[in-house]
Order: structure tokens, then C-alpha cells, then sequence
């Protein structure tokens, strides 16, 4: 049963073809794991077992009629607690959704289904996707499975650390800002933010519409191509999902393994004061990639920057207004102690809401001020044009962005969680493919010298996610970064 554990979803769903294994035993496999070792990792809150194991019974059913849906029945997916499936809780590890169900299912739930995934489970995260670490949690921290001392990187902590620890082969994140690729980075895991539009948003609970994408994160690159086929489609209920059909991932990797890109690293960040290792270890994959005979040479994007400021401005300003709807009305948390109207308004979104939040709904609120607007969130909307334009230019010269995911590995627990500004600077590789809506990916290219993980970012061209997945792919496959496990007695 162990040997499930670690399986990649490719190679879970060979097994299953092989009639080596079943959809019920696979799942009975990582319920067991989950049962022995989340105390200690904490990245569920919560599982309903009895509809987990009726999808597995109904995947294995299929199996033996001969009527599968895709290579992904029968396979395992595990759901950040912001993206609705129908019945299920959908907190956003916020108390303010804390006994809310959802009723009805997200596009990107509606299609692992169609392809008969089972889908199982509610994953931390950072209250309504908002941080770096897991720890703006409502409900419970979750651990770095390399270093339990550590943070999982967030806000989809919940899902890389699952991943991480043998719990699901598969899980889905949303990456309004690296949400996705910087847990991703920082538990070992692949993690990848689709092209803005490739993607549906229906039923991702909104925190900065313009930015986020729901997302694949998983052990191998062959698998985030897998989700991402299944996951990626057009949407009449979401008017920023492209029409048409998508580019496949899977099916290409093997031959865009082959081609030989062209490659820009920005000076401008391998300026910033980064640790030795996370440096060397990017720079070995940048030589790596030139000894295969792809092009690598060093660009610049001055406008770099500028992207934290103008991430954090535009991102609290949507958030102030996305926030909104939750009132104390309706659906959500309402206070016991209200009196009036505007006073259930005050009270129930001052009981329900965390720190974080409340702060970036101030932040929003301010740059969106009648007196502060051309000061900071216009300057900002121009700041973002100026910043996509500059990406625009360097893919006449380049096909991808190569970067480390983020500045260091996973920091301690509480070590930023009193320096909000802190916090935000480890986002300075991550936001500018929000910012500018391009495909990018994220997967492990070394060590720190205390053991931890550290991340490589692709960033490719509009509508290049093929692409960057066919380029992670040459890498992953060239090393043996998918076969490193965290260490068993971690959880024991
Ligand atoms: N860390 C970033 C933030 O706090 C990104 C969050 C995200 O991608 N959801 O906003």
C-alpha cells in the first residue's frame, strides 16, 4: 500500500489500467496516510469520505464496464477550500464562510468530474487567498513537510504540502500572485499558473479577479500537464475564459522536450541579494539548459522592480470591492451582537474577517478613495501596461523567463508573520505573470544546504503553456528531483 503513496497520477493511472490496482484502494491508501500524518502537516480541513469512496467505487465501475471517461479515472484531486464543489464546505479558511456549502459545482470541479477524477478533500490555505505562508489560516497552521518547523509557502499551502507528504498525488490551487508556484517551490512539489483566460474562474471564490488563475500542482511536470488538459477549457459562465479549444499539454511533452528554446534570465533579478544556493542552483539549471543547446543569455527588465507595488495595489483594490459581497446578510457569518441593519454590516465583518484581510480591504479601500485614486490605483493600472509591454518586448528576443520561484526557501513558522511588508517582497518573482496574465511554472531544481526545497520559474508567452511544461519536462526528466521524498520520521 506504501508504494501508492508517492506514485505519480501518470503512473496511478498505468496501475489502474493494468488492473493492478483499484479506484477504492488507491484512495483507501492516501485516506489511511491522511488519518496517520495530517496532525502533524495539518493541510486538510476537512475530507467527507463517504463521497470520496462512492466516486472511487463509481470510477472502478466504469473501469470494469469498459466505459472511462480519461486517463485521470479513478485518480485522486484535492481541492483548495476556495474553489466550490457542489455540497462541499467552501471556507476559504475564513470564518466568515466557516458553515457554508456550496451549492453548486466550479467549471474546473465540473470538468475533473466529466473525466471521472475523484475528487476529495478541502485544503488549507491563507484566509481567501491572501499571504504567503498558510498562517492567515482561520482554522489551523500547516507544516513544511521537509522542515516541520517551517511554512509551506501559501496561499495553496494546503495543497503542496498534501502533495508533499504522500497524501494526494494531485491537487488544484489558484495563483493570484504566486499562490500556486511559491508553495509549489517550497515543498518540492510542480505547480503551474495557466495563461490568464485558459482556465475558468467559475466558482474560484474571487479575491483579485484580473489576476488569478486556478491552477495544476503535482509531484511530476507530466501530471500538472494532465490536470492542466483536463482543467483548462472555455466558459460561457466566465467572461474572461478564451473561446476555443486549448493547445494539450500531455500529449506534446515529449516532443516540446526537444526543441531547442531561447532563453532570458533577468539581471535584474539575479541582482537582488539572493542566498548562495538558491542562486547557484538556478544558475546550474540555466547551464543545464544551455549545455542542450538552448540559447540562454541574460535580459533586462527594469520594470521588475515595480511589480510588488503595483501587484499589492491593484490586488487590495479589487480585493476591497470582491469582499464586499460577504455582508453578514446572506450567506455568510452574522453577528450575535448586532443590532440594525449597518450594525450587522460593522460587526459581522469584523468578527469574521482575519488581520490580513482586513487590512488589504483598508489598503483597497484607500487607493480606490475618492482623493487617492489617480495617486495610486490609476498609476498602478499604468504601471501594469508599462510592465506588460516590457514582457511583450523581451518575447520578440526569448521564449521563456527563466527565475528562481522565489528569493529564498521556506522560512520559518511566525518569522514574518508580524512584518506584513516582509512578506510581500518574497513575491517579487512570482506577480508579474499575474500582472501581466502569462503562463508559468514552477518545479524543483535543488537544495538548500539545510535541505530544503528550491524552485525554478518558467515564465512563458501568452497562450505558451505547452511550451513551458515541454521545457520543465527536458529538465525534470535530465534529474531526479521527483524521486526526493521529505523524510518519513518528520511525521512519525
Ligand atoms: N502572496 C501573494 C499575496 O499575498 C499571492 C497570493 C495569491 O496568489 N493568492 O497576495
Amino acid at each position: 500500500m506504501n508504494d501508492i503513496l508517492f506514485k505519480t497520477a501518470t503512473e496511478l493511472s498505468g496501475l489502474l489500467a493494468q488492473k493492478q490496482t483499484s479506484a477504492r484502494e488507491i484512495l483507501t491508501a492516501l485516506l489511511t496516510r491522511i488519518h496517520a500524518t495530517d496532525k502533524k502537516i495539518g493541510a486538510f480541513l476537512s475530507i467527507d469520505e463517504a463521497d470520496a469512496l462512492a466516486q472511487a467505487d463509481a470510477s472502478d465501475a466504469r473501469r470494469a464496464a469498459g466505459t472511462l471517461r480519461s486517463p485521470l479515472d479513478g485518480v485522486p484531486v484535492a481541492i483548495k477550500d476556495n474553489i466550490a464543489v457542489n455540497g462541499q464546505p467552501l471556507s476559504c479558511a475564513s470564518k466568515m464562510l466557516e458553515k457554508f456549502i456550496s451549492p453548486y459545482d466550479a467549471t474546473v470541479i465540473t470538468n475533473l468530474k466529466n473525466a471521472g477524477a475523484v475528487v476529495f478533500g478541502r485544503l488549507n490555505m491563507d484566509e481567501f487567498a491572501m499571504g504567503s505562508s498558510t498562517e492567515n489560516s482561520a482554522f489551523q497552521k500547516t507544516s513544511n513537510p521537509w522542515n516541520l518547523q517551517c511554512v509551506p509557502g501559501g496561499s495553496s499551502g494546503g495543497s503542496a504540502a498534501a502533495i508533499a507528504a504522500g497524501m494526494t498525488p494531485l491537487a488544484l490551487g489558484s495563483d493570484t500572485g504566486g499562490s500556486i508556484r511559491q508553495p509549489a517551490s517550497f515543498c518540492g512539489i510542480a505547480g503551474m499558473k495557466p495563461t490568464y483566460g485558459n482556465v475558468s474562474r467559475y466558482g474560484a471564490v474571487a479575491f483579485a479577479s484580473s489576476l488569478e488563475q486556478v491552477g495544476p500542482m503535482a509531484r511530476c511536470i507530466a501530471d500538472v500537464a494532465l490536470l492542466y488538459d483536463t482543467i483548462a477549457s472555455p466558459d460561457t459562465h466566465d467572461s474572461t475564459a478564451l473561446p476555443g479549444s486549448r493547445t494539450k499539454a500531455f500529449p506534446s511533452l515529449e516532443k516540446l522536450a526537444e526543441k531547442k528554446w531561447r532563453i532570458g534570465i533577468p539581471t535584474e533579478l539575479l541582482n537582488k541579494k539572493l542566498p548562495a544556493d538558491v542562486l547557484s542552483a538556478v544558475k546550474n539549471a540555466a547551464a543545464w539548459y544551455e549545455s542542450q543547446g538552448y540559447e540562454v543569455r541574460e535580459i533586462s527588465l527594469p520594470s521588475i522592480d515595480y511589480a510588488i507595488p503595483t501587484y499589492y495595489v491593484i490586488a487590495t483594490a479589487e480585493a476591497s470591492s470582491n469582499l464586499a459581497r460577504f455582508d453578514g446578510i446572506r450567506y455568510t457569518h452574522r453577528s450575535a451582537r448586532a443590532t440594525d441593519a449597518i450594525d450587522i454590516f460593522a460587526k459581522s465583518r469584523g468578527e469574521g474577517f482575519g488581520e490580513e484581510v482586513k487590512r488589504r480591504i483598508l489598503l483597497g479601500t484607500y487607493v480606490l478613495s475618492a482623493g487617492y485614486y489617480d495617486a495610486y490605483y490609476l498609476r498602478a493600472q499604468k504601471l501594469r501596461t508599462f510592465i506588460r509591454n516590457e514582457f511583450s518586448a523581451a518575447f520578440n528576443n526569448v521564449d521563456f523567463i527563466l527565475t528562481p520561484t522565489t528569493p529564498e526557501t521556506a522560512f520559518p513558522k511566525g518569522g514574518k508573520r508580524t512584518d506584513p511588508l516582509t512578506m510581500y517582497l518574497g513575491d517579487i518573482c512570482t506577480v508579474p505573470a499575474n500582472l501581466t496574465g502569462l503562463p508559468a511554472v514552477s518545479f524543483p531544481c535543488g537544495f538548500s544546504a539545510e535541505g530544503m526545497p528550491i524552485g525554478l520559474q518558467l515564465i512563458g508567452n501568452t497562450l505558451a503553456d505547452a511550451d513551458i511544461l515541454g521545457a520543465a519536462y527536458a529538465f525534470e526528466r535530465a534529474h531526479d528531483f521527483v524521486s526526493r521524498v521529505p523524510a518519513e520520521k518528520n511525521f512519525a
